[in-house]
């Protein structure tokens, strides 16, 4: 939790008592529904919260702007970021029921007014639009791409034109290479923005839409 106020030190008193709230609920949900693994959960703030939060360093979402966490499993990175931003609206989906669940349980222990959670595939999402599609370890940046293009609003309001931000690590010139033949794509180090060694090897990438 010091790690988050380390990066965040402008938090209201409510956003600080949210993100303390998330590792007992996360612990208790855990053990009923397995949505992170054994170990992560000891380092819950590291891997997971302020790692959500990297691309708040990037540029800042505007009041009322529409976001969608594609693939959401139990909330990442989603809840953190509905935590951090409070006036902009969150739908987080993901393909099974039961991560869906634990993500309505978890918002509603926070009352976080901000976010809906839903389980359905993002082939399947109609009918709704996004500024930015946002996504953490749930496919190739190819197949991030196909689905998530359609669901993004042409209107434009922030910092960088709508589009996908996906959070990567590891190797990811491959997946970039296929991707950057047809859209623009650029590479943010999560390192430029937290120091833990654990971000070193991570990025955002973002594609414009
Ligand atoms: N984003 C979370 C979970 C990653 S696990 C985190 O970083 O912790 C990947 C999740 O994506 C799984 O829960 C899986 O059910 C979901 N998923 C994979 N493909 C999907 C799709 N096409 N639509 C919706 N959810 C999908």
């Amino acid at each position: 939790m010091q790690a988050i106020l380390k990066y965040f030190p402008n938090l209201s008193e409510q956003q600080v008592q949210q993100f303390e709230q998330l590792q007992p609920l996360y612990t208790d949900w855990n053990e009923k529904v397995n949505v992170i693994s054994r170990k992560d959960i000891d380092n819950l703030y590291l891997r997971h919260v302020l790692h959500s939060l990297a691309i708040a360093k990037m540029f800042a979402f505007k009041n009322g702007a529409e976001i969608l966490d594609l693939g959401t499993g139990g909330g990442f990175p989603g809840i953190p970021l509905a935590i951090l931003y409070p006036t902009v609206q969150f739908k987080l989906i993901d393909g099974t029921g039961k991560k869906i669940r634990v993500v309505n349980e978890i918002a509603e222990a926070l009352g976080l007014k901000n976010v809906n959670a839903e389980q359905v595939r993002a082939e399947e999402l109609k009918g709704q639009r996004f500024d930015f599609v946002i996504t953490r370890a749930v496919a190739r940046l190819e197949k991030l791409v196909m689905w998530s293009f359609p669901l993004i609003k042409n209107k434009q309001q922030h910092a960088i034109p709508n589009g996908l931000i996906a959070w990567k690590g590891g190797d990811i010139s491959e997946e970039v290479k296929e991707v950057s033949k047809q859209e623009y794509v650029e590479q943010y180090p999560i390192k430029d923005y937290f120091k833990e060694e654990m971000y070193l090897d991570k990025c955002l990438v973002y594609v414009q839409g």
